[in-house]
């Protein structure tokens, strides 16, 4: 037996969550099982601990998109007994029971090895922000976005993929500009190695066609009117990656910023990466990452307090990262 969040549909269509006690004979199929360690919350778990989202696709669910822990039995060649690794979107905790659970059964080629230098609690720490985070950097640096381009933009700045986006393009050089609507925050950012710290308020109102130019890159998790103005206000040849829809799922924009300065808008799925992207850019996290900065966003709740922490996450009641520790 295990201990696991539980999402199952009610007899009127909503949804209850609670932590239950499941038969390992009840996990699904896959290669490899996992004892897990530690897993998270991240925006789209809180969507699908409260039900405020569509995200689980198959009922019931064990929700989770992201864990990490230790192999416990493999049919895979990939990976041994012993083994640590992390599990990171694939749609775990969407269609496939996920990581808020003592067990994970899942595909090998789901799974990375946890790379040299990260510890398993860094790792979820880091967990599908972080590497979200990651992706949208390595896609400004393909599109060759460099720390002379000028300065860099972070939408939802104190939120998780913001937090990690900032410190990494801090640590790689990058004039980061914090987007935040917290801007009681700003130390915190600054912290975190921003420069300068604005309002999302200056973001949220109907752009022109274009705007003053002013950024060479940004990493958007806003959607909705802010990345609007975002693309509005890109200097020329500028790279945005939008990967969230934290302000929204509309984008009401003009195709101006495309045409007349040669913006370039990148989307970043994290879900659907390749396997030899995700080891490329976990291995990355492990050599950018200051750890103690990252320990200094991050806080850890039990197993039992993941759905009344997401309600708060999704209420704008928490910052950076959510740790949450399996027993
Ligand atoms: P968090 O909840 O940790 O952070 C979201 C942040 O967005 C908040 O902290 C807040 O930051 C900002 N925000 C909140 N409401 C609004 C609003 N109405 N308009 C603009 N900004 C707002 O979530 P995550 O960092 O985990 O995820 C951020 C987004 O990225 C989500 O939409 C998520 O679904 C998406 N995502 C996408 C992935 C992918 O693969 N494409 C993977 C991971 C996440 P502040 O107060 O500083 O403004």
């Amino acid at each position: 037996m295990f201990d696991a969040m539980y999402v199952e549909k009610t007899a009127t269509g909503g949804q209850q969550v609670s932590l239950r006690q499941l038969a390992d004979e009840a996990l699904p199929p896959g290669e490899v099982t996992l004892r897990v360690r530690w897993s998270t919350l991240n925006y789209k778990d809180a969507l699908a601990l409260t039900g405020r989202g569509p995200v689980v696709r198959a009922w019931p669910m064990v929700p989770g998109v992201d864990c990490v822990g230790v192999v416990e039995a493999s049919d895979s060649p990939l990976f041994q007994p012993g083994q640590e690794v992390i599990l990171n979107g694939c749609g775990a905790g969407e269609l496939h029971w996920g990581g808020l659970a003592q067990r994970a059964r899942v595909p090998a080629d789901w799974l990375v090895p946890l790379p040299e230098g990260l510890s398993a609690y860094h790792a979820m720490a880091l967990g599908t922000a972080g590497f979200t985070a990651m992706l949208c950097v390595q896609a400004l640096e393909r599109e060759g976005l460099r720390p002379s381009s000028g300065p860099v933009l972070v939408t939802g700045a104190t939120g998780g993929v913001g937090s990690i986006a900032v410190m990494l393009l801090a640590r790689l050089g990058y004039e980061v500009v914090a987007v935040t609507g917290r801007l009681e925050e700003q130390a915190y950012l600054t912290a975190l190695g921003a420069h300068e710290v604005l309002s999302r308020a200056h973001f949220e109102a109907p752009p022109r066609p274009l705007e003053k130019a002013r950024w060479a890159g940004a990493v958007d998790v806003a959607g909705g009117a802010v990345l609007a103005a975002v693309c509005a206000s890109m200097k020329p040849q500028g790279v945005v990656t939008a990967c969230g829809l934290a302000g929204g799922m509309d984008f009401p924009t003009t195709v101006a910023p495309f045409i007349l300065r040669g913006v370039t808008l990148v989307g970043i799925d994290s879900v659907m990466c390749p396997r030899a992207q995700r080891v490329v850019a976990w291995a990355r996290l492990a050599e950018l990452i200051d750890t103690e900065k990252l320990q200094a966003v991050s806080r850890t709740v039990p197993l039992s307090a993941a759905a009344e922490t997401a309600a708060d996450l999704l209420d704008g009641r928490t910052k950076g990262r959510i740790v949450v520790d399996i027993p």
